[in-house]
């Protein structure tokens, strides 16, 4: 028996080679294919959630980001239309306040209080003192510096205060015209600042004075030449005077004068026994009088104090009137440091005309 031929094995086709993905790489593509439908499907979601369909689709999905995770920008500049992207604290109304800030140095100005730092509001930034805000004043501070005319070198600081105030110009001086005229041209208040006898008779009040002995029409024609000599002014003050402002007769001149030309008067108070309250009172004509004397003592600390007298003085009553002299030295530099503290601490700094005005705009 013979074995059949063993039949020729065919060899093999060589397997085609199927490449079968190992369990790794099938797992891995898996993965690869997730991430990116999930990716797709993340990026739709945000698209349409964050941008409406109406707007346009190259808006880069971004553009807000920034608001939602950006620092708080400084308050003048937070757009207040985006309110809802903050829940801060419930809007208030009332903005942060410089005019209320309590300060205990004597003469640093107080630092205004930060806002709040996550308010919605746009709150105005501080602001230079200028102008405290309307409606707010603890009081107005009137500051009228006397016996200006001698010369300009002392009144030149004076005119340099950056806040309304008021020169008082002595007539019949060698500056009185100039003195007038510079004070005007820097925008401060000007007045007659009309000599009149003292008790002392030693005393010299000066040209043009009010002295014991005038007639009535003595009296008058000197008030007239010496207001025409100074040009436009908006009130009268006396220069000594303690005489003469006991005098009723005399005094009922000065005002009638006052009264007559649109001016005020303002009683320095050079005598306890000044008439002119009661002289003002018989003709319904409305004074004013000094509260504070700025530098009977002339240092830095008595002036300060005087200050503060006067502040103490116009928080009570409403307005105080401080006279000071420009021949003091270091008074305007003294009100120049301490302007800031004076508006920070919600004081008005304004002149007797100007407060007049705005009495007369207000009933
Ligand atoms: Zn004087």
């Amino acid at each position: 028996m013979s074995k059949p031929p063993a039949r020729k094995r065919r060899p093999r086709a060589a397997p085609k080679r199927r490449h079968r993905l190992s369990s790794g790489e099938l797992k891995t593509n898996l993965v690869v294919l997730a991430v990116i439908i999930g990716a797709s499907l993340a990026v739709l979601f945000t698209r349409f959630s964050l941008n409406p369909p109406t707007e346009p689709v190259t808006r880069p999905v971004t553009v807000d980001a920034p608001v939602a995770v950006a620092p708080d920008p400084a308050p003048a500049t937070r757009p207040a239309a985006r309110p809802a992207a903050r829940p801060g604290p419930a809007p208030t109304h009332t903005t942060p306040s410089v005019v209320s800030t309590p300060s205990v140095a004597p003469t640093r100005p107080a630092k205004p209080t930060p806002p709040p730092a996550r308010s919605p509001i746009p709150t105005v930034p501080s602001s230079p003192p200028e102008r405290p805000r309307p409606g707010k004043s603890r009081g107005t501070l009137i500051f009228v510096f006397d016996d200006a005319g001698h010369n300009l070198a002392q009144l030149e600081p004076f005119l340099r205060l950056p806040f309304p105030c008021t020169i008082a110009v002595l007539p019949g001086l060698q500056y009185s015209k100039d003195a007038a005229r510079a004070a005007r041209a820097a925008g401060k208040e000007v007045i007659l600042h009309q000599p009149m006898q003292a008790i002392n008779k030693t005393m010299d009040p000066g040209p043009g004075a009010i002295r014991e002995g005038m007639t009535p029409a003595a009296i008058r024609d000197q008030i007239q030449k010496n207001l025409a000599e100074l040009g436009p002014v908006s009130g009268i003050n006396n220069h000594e005077g303690s005489l003469i402002t006991a005098d009723r007769v005399a005094m009922g001149v000065v005002l009638d004068v006052a009264r007559e030309s649109g001016m005020y008067f303002l009683d320095s108070r050079t005598n306890a026994k000044t008439v002119a309250p009661l002289v003002a009172r018989e003709r319904g004509f409305t004074i004013w009088e000094r509260a504070v004397f700025l530098d009977n003592i002339q240092d830095r600390d008595s002036i300060v104090e005087a200050v503060y007298t006067g502040m103490k003085i116009a928080e009570r009553k409403g307005a105080a009137v401080m006279i000071g002299h420009i021949w003091s030295n270091e008074l305007a530099a003294i009100l120049t440091d301490m302007y800031p503290e004076l508006a920070s601490k919600g004081f008005s700094l304004s002149t007797i005309a100007r407060v007049a005005t705005d009495k007369d705009l207000a009933e």
